[in-house]
This record gives structure tokens, C-alpha cells and sequence, in this order.
């Protein structure tokens, strides 16, 4: 018998909740005793997550515990950081923001949204109040250096920004994967929890899983097939891919025909764009690229996916829009194991508050660069901010986000930001951005809040519907984010002569959005046997609800004029004559990012459990590039760009393709001023300090992170 638990000691207790560490929102299972946390599990009854949970959730608890976690406001002096209360703190913050808009107009306030954000609906219910009291056009996210050519195609072809096409990876037969690691992400732009078992189960059906990837991913090693590719020749592969498909006779858009416009054009326009021609460009051979358009064309159900290793680079407008193209010209779309779009029980496409984008209404100051959805590319942020004249930017808000770590020449982004009038951050962290701030407001921990995901439903595998209560109360002097942001938007609006605005909570948005999403009393077909979805119905059902698997939704689920999908668009086919007359990418290292199963952005550095063990942020080398050099195996060695100079040590790396060089983002921690004791003790160096501002894509503005020109030299 076990020992009786003294009377002192709080019940254990089982709480249902959700990991917002990633896109892949794992439904989990805490045990916890009082306020200690005794074991996190994956939600074995999450109809999406089916159990599995990776390493970093068990970090959760490191977060929530981590002394270095702010949880009171904290404000610069002359004598150092030092606590104020919240009252002081959101007087201060309006009546600063408030005095240079006022002085200079609402240009004057950069606006920058960072990761997590995205991941805590509280922020995303209550941050565009606060943008709108700003009534600023500095508006910047991570967005423009990550998906935005995803989102601008999404826009273009769909009308809808957040209208993009998913894999059906539960039932298609040939997934044809470009610079994704799903392996280590478990999905993005693709929420795809327990990625290894539903390969395994491709397998198993007899379908097959080809990726083409620089570096030999964890993704390539489960893959049938793996093709090293030269970063930034995706976009030459994808076309010459379209290219042999009209050439050949093999599209079949079958019933997708009746929305099709402009294929004729799109014939044209990759007709240059054969074999031959993209073999010196990817480094894979012609009669390769020609068999695997033809195999894409031919498999029972097919879907093309690529994410941010083809976003970031120089096409990477070009490389998701031919992705579209050819689930679209083959047949591979609105249909069972294609690219499907998502029947999200709160439904952001088809809300009262739905946003479908726009492109190009304004350019930024300096360099002339276009906005998408009312956010301009971030590589621009610094010099918007470094040059002097009417708009500069003079005072800064950031909301979650390391952008000194996670934007293009972050060395420079860091002098902008020292010579700012005034920065607000909210902010966990004392981190390589928020160290610049006058005033952090630090928002309570994921434990603390309830949480529905607003965004990644709309981009599952499977439609489900989660809400989760609190594991926690929160503490009685913490504020929630969404409290923050209200607060400063009320105080702001005050201050500026406008009327404050009082929205109603993230639960009651959550729960009128479901009721009149596709699923509640309003929508739901009477013969329906799951009962109408509400936040009390969810709150009734803590493992979430099944909503079964994707289904056909066109023409109705478009948004674009006339639901029409028109593919000749202008900007990119002139980007895609472009591509076709440029010589030949020359010769020398190019450096490209990845992804760590153990990673995901900076601000996971700081959990000891998540950095221990063997370093991960070396840069990787094929050995024959480090015997070309006369470098040694895990000797330093600087690596130069246009924009700076590194020092990192070397790893030699069969992954690696010959003439490709990695290195990990979101490091770098041994800036001063930060208060990150793990991070700090396995800082690691910032690619971030090698990455260029002006290398972009030229359609969107979005960074060109990858396939930069590199040296490597000696330390
Ligand atoms: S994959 Fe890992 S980090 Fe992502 S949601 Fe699941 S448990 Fe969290």
C-alpha cells in the first residue's frame, strides 16, 4: 500500500491542455500537484495530435519556472532596469507614444509583431486596437521573413490571405516536398502533428515521399527520394517541372478547369524553363527533373509543398506561386490527398473581421518597397529608422519577437534601435531586442491564460476544434496580453483626443465565432450529429473535437473576384522573364538556414533541458569544401558577407550539398545587456549578422535569407 499523502499536501491533479510552442498545436496532458508541474504527456484523445508531443514541451514547465522570466513591468534607468507597477508603467508608455505622435504623427512609431504572437489568441483578439490607435504605416512582423510570398500567393490566386491550400498528407499518395524539414518542425503552414507516424502510414498505403533540400534533412533521410538542390534553383526546378508537363501534354486540371484563367499564359511563360536549361541551375539532372514532373503528373493523388527554405530566397514568389500552379494544372487541388483548403470552426476567411489583404496601397519611405495586408518587409525596418526626414521612424513597439536575431543584418537593426527616442516591449524577456526598450510590460506565461488557436486550425491536416482552460490562475499582479494591449490602447486613445475602445474578452470573440462559424447552431445542418460547437460545447469536450478530415470546397471557398482563380499574375510572370534571363548563379559558398527538432526560435534557448547536450549551432560543411579550404573538422573559422563577419566553429557534414554551408538561426546571445543566463552560457553566433538586407525577393519584399554569398576562411 502506498503511503498516505499528508493532509498539508494539494490533490494531483490531470489538466488537458494545448502546446503553443509550435505550428503544430499538441494537445497535452499535465499532472500537477498545487503549482508543480509533476509530468507533461502528449493528449493521447487529441483527435489531431493523436498523442504525440516532441521535446520541446516538457519546456513549458521550464518557461513557467525560469527565473529569468520578467513578471513585473520593468523600466530603464540611470542606475539600471529597475520594477515599476503596472498603473505607472501604462502611463508612462501612453504618455511617451502619445507625445511623439503627436510631435511628429503617427509614422513616427514602428509597430513590430514577433513570434509568439501568432501562438496566444489574446494577442491576436486585442493587438490591432492598439495598431489603430498607433495610425502608423510602419508596420512590421515576421511575416517578411518567413511566408509572405505563401500569403501574397494565397491573396492573388485565392483572395484571401489566409486562403492557403494544405496538404492532404493523410491521403495522398506522392508528397513532393522543397526546403521543409517536417521531420523537425512537425509542419508549417502545414499543422501536421506526429509527422513521422503519418509518413509512416504514406508508406504503408504505398505512396512515396520525394524532398529536394541543399541538405540531407531528418525529412530527406525518411524520404523515397532525396535531390540536393543549389539554394535559390527551386524556383528553375518548379518551372521546368511546369515546363515538361504542358511540353508533355500531362495537365489534367479535370473539374478545376471551369475556375482556371490564364493558362495559356502560364504555358508561355515556363516554356523556356526546360530540363536542360534548370539542370546547371538546381544541380540535378535533366532526365531526373523530367521523370519527376512526369511522376507527379501521373500519381493517383499528388500534392507539391513547399515552405520557408523556398520563401526566403531571391524567387520566392515565384517558387510558391509554381507550387500552386502545379497542384493546380495536374489536378492535384480541392481533392482527396491534393492541396486542400481548411473548414476551421472559427473561421478567420469568412468573419465579420475578415481580413483578405492588400497589396502595394503604400511603399516605404525610403526604399520604395510595397505593404502586404498593411505591413511593410522588415529588411527595410532599420533604415527607416537610421534616415533622417518627415516619417522616420523615432519610437518603436514590439510585441514578442527577437527581431535583432530573426532580421535580415541584425547588427545594424541593434544601431537603429540604440539611437530610438522611446521603445515599448512586450515582452517575457530581457532579451537581444527588448534590451533596448525604455519599458517592458511583460504578459503572464502560456500556463497562466486559456487558450484557442486562433490561426494553425486553418492550417491542419484534419479540421478540429480545441479550447483549453488555464492550467494556473494567474498571479493577482500579472496581467494577461491582451490586458496589456487594451490598456495601452485606452490610455493612448485618451491621450491622442480619440475614444477608447473597449473590445469584448478573448473567450466571448472565441465563442461568438464559433457559434456563427460552420459548425455552430447558425450553420450546422439539422441532420448534423455532432452538437453545435460553442466555447461551452468545447469546454465540455478539453481534448478537442474531431471535424473530420479536409473536403472539396470550391468554387464556394474562394474569395477572389468573380471566384475565379487567375494564374497569370502580372507581377510574377514578369519576375519569372526576369529569372529566365539572368547568367548563370556563380560559383562560391551559399548559406542556408535549418531547423532543430530541439529549436524553434530564440527565445527557446533559455531552457536548460533544450540546449544541453552537444552544441547545435556549428556550421555545417561538406568535407570537401573543408579539405578545398585547408580547414579542420571543428576548428573556428570567420565566415564573411557583404554585411559582416562571423566567428563559429566548423562541423564537417556529409548532409551538406557540396558548395552549401548551414548555420541555425535565433543565436547569438552573448550581446550585452541580456538577461538569459542558460542562453547566454550557449550563445552561439547569429546568422542574422551575416544575412543582407537588400537580398530580397523582388516581388514581395520578403528577405532572401537563404543562398547568400559566403566566404570561409581561417580563424
Ligand atoms: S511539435 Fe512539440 S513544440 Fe510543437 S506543438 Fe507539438 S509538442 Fe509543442
Amino acid at each position: 500500500m502506498s503511503e498516505p499523502r499528508p493532509a498539508s499536501e494539494p490533490e494531483v491533479r490531470t489538466h488537458y491542455g494545448a502546446c503553443n510552442l509550435c505550428e503544430a498545436i499538441c494537445g497535452l496532458e499535465f499532472k500537477v500537484q498545487g503549482r508543480k508541474i509533476l509530468s507533461i504527456r502528449g493528449d493521447e484523445a487529441d483527435p489531431l495530435s493523436r498523442g504525440h508531443i516532441c521535446p520541446k514541451a516538457v519546456a513549458l514547465r521550464d518557461l513557467y519556472e525560469d527565473p529569468d522570466r520578467l513578471r513585473k513591468p520593468l523600466r530603464r534607468t540611470e542606475s539600471g532596469w529597475q520594477e515599476m507597477d503596472w498603473d505607472a508603467a501604462f502611463e508612462l508608455v501612453a504618455e511617451r507614444l502619445a507625445g511623439i505622435i503627436k510631435a511628429h504623427g503617427g509614422n513616427a512609431v514602428g509597430a513590430y509583431l514577433g513570434n509568439p504572437s501568432v501562438h496566444n489568441y489574446g494577442h491576436l483578439t486585442h493587438a490591432p486596437a492598439l495598431l489603430r490607435q498607433l495610425q502608423t504605416r510602419n508596420r512590421y512582423s515576421a511575416t517578411s521573413v518567413d511566408q509572405l510570398p505563401s500569403q501574397l500567393m494565397s491573396y492573388w490566386l485565392y483572395g484571401h490571405q489566409l486562403l492557403l491550400a494544405i496538404p492532404d498528407l493523410d491521403r495522398t499518395q506522392y508528397f513532393f516536398v522543397l526546403g521543409a524539414n517536417p521531420m523537425a518542425s512537425n509542419g508549417s503552414l502545414m499543422t501536421v502533428p506526429d509527422f513521422r507516424n503519418r509518413v509512416k502510414a504514406l508508406h504503408a498505403r504505398g505512396g512515396r515521399m520525394v524532398v529536394i533540400d541543399p541538405r540531407r534533412s531528418e525529412t530527406a533521410e525518411v524520404a523515397d527520394e532525396h535531390h540536393f538542390i543549389r539554394p535559390g534553383g527551386d524556383a528553375w526546378l518548379l518551372l521546368a517541372m511546369l515546363q515538361v508537363i504542358f511540353a508533355e501534354r500531362l495537365e489534367k486540371p479535370g473539374r478545376l478547369a471551369e475556375w482556371l484563367d490564364g493558362l495559356d499564359e502560364v504555358r508561355a511563360a515556363v516554356a523556356p524553363f526546360t530540363p536542360e536549361r534548370a539542370a546547371p541551375q538546381t544541380g540535378i539532372a535533366a532526365e531526373d527533373i523530367r521523370r519527376l514532373a512526369r511522376e507527379f503528373a501521373a500519381a493517383e493523388a499528388a500534392v507539391c509543398y513547399g515552405r520557408m527554405g523556398v520563401s526566403v530566397q531571391a524567387f520566392g514568389s515565384v517558387c510558391q506561386w509554381a507550387i500552386q500552379l502545379l497542384n493546380l494544372v495536374t489536378g492535384n487541388f480541392d481533392r482527396a490527398g491534393g492541396a486542400m483548403f481548411t473548414s476551421p470552426a472559427l473561421d478567420l476567411i469568412d468573419s465579420p473581421a475578415s481580413r483578405p489583404g492588400h497589396f502595394g496601397k503604400w511603399q516605404s519611405r525610403v526604399s520604395g518597397l510595397p505593404e502586404f495586408g498593411g505591413e511593410l518587409p522588415v529588411a527595410v525596418l532599420a533604415e527607416e529608422i537610421l534616415t533622417p526626414g518627415e516619417g522616420q521612424i523615432r519610437a518603436m513597439v514590439t510585441m514578442a519577437g527577437n527581431p535583432i536575431l530573426s532580421t535580415p543584418n541584425g547588427a545594424q537593426l541593434d544601431r537603429a534601435f540604440a539611437q530610438l527616442e522611446f521603445m515599448v516591449s512586450l515582452d517575457i524577456y530581457l532579451n537581444e531586442t527588448t534590451r533596448h526598450a525604455d519599458v517592458i510590460l511583460p504578459p503572464t506565461s502560456a500556463l497562466e491564460h486559456d487558450h484557442y488557436d486562433l490561426i494553425f486550425h486553418h492550417f491542419a491536416v484534419r479540421n478540429s476544434a480545441r479550447y483549453n482552460q488555464p492550467l494556473f490562475e494567474k498571479p493577482a499582479d500579472a496581467r494577461h496580453d491582451w490586458e496589456i494591449l487594451s490598456e495601452v490602447g485606452q490610455r493612448l486613445a485618451t491621450k491622442l483626443g480619440n475614444k477608447p475602445q473597449n473590445g469584448p474578452r478573448p473567450d466571448q470573440v472565441v465563442d461568438f465565432g464559433l457559434q456563427s462559424g460552420p459548425y455552430g447552431a447558425a450553420r450546422r445542418s439539422p441532420d448534423s450529429s455532432m452538437p453545435p460547437l460553442s466555447l461551452k460545447t468545447l469546454k465540455e469536450h478539453p481534448h478537442g473535437i474531431d471535424l473530420g478530415p479536409l473536403q472539396p470546397s470550391l468554387p464556394g471557398r474562394l474569395r477572389s473576384e468573380g471566384q475565379r482563380i487567375r494564374c497569370a499574375v502580372p507581377l510574377v510572370l514578369a519576375d519569372i522573364e526576369r529569372l529566365a534571363a539572368l547568367p548563370e548563379t556563380a560559383a562560391g559558398l551559399r548559406l542556408i538556414g535549418r531547423r532543430h527538432v530541439r529549436s524553434n526560435n530564440s527565445w527557446m534557448h533559455n531552457s536548460e533541458r533544450l540546449v544541453k547536450g552537444k552544441p547545435r549551432h556549428q556550421l555545417l560543411m561538406h568535407p570537401a569544401d573543408l579539405a578545398a579550404r585547408g580547414l579542420a573538422d571543428g576548428a573556428p573559422v570567420r565566415v564573411r558577407s557583404r554585411v559582416g563577419e562571423i566567428t563559429v566553429e566548423v562541423q564537417s557534414s556529409v548532409e551538406m550539398m557540396p558548395g552549401v554551408v548551414s548555420l541555425p538561426h535565433g543565436w547569438g546571445h552573448a550581446r550585452e545587456g541580456v538577461r538569459l543566463g542558460v542562453a547566454q552560457a550557449h550563445a552561439g553566433v547569429s546568422v542574422n549578422d551575416l544575412t543582407d538586407e537588400r537580398e530580397l525577393d523582388a516581388v514581395s519584399g520578403n528577405a532572401a535569407l537563404n543562398g547568400l554569398a559566403v566566404e570561409v576562411l581561417a580563424a
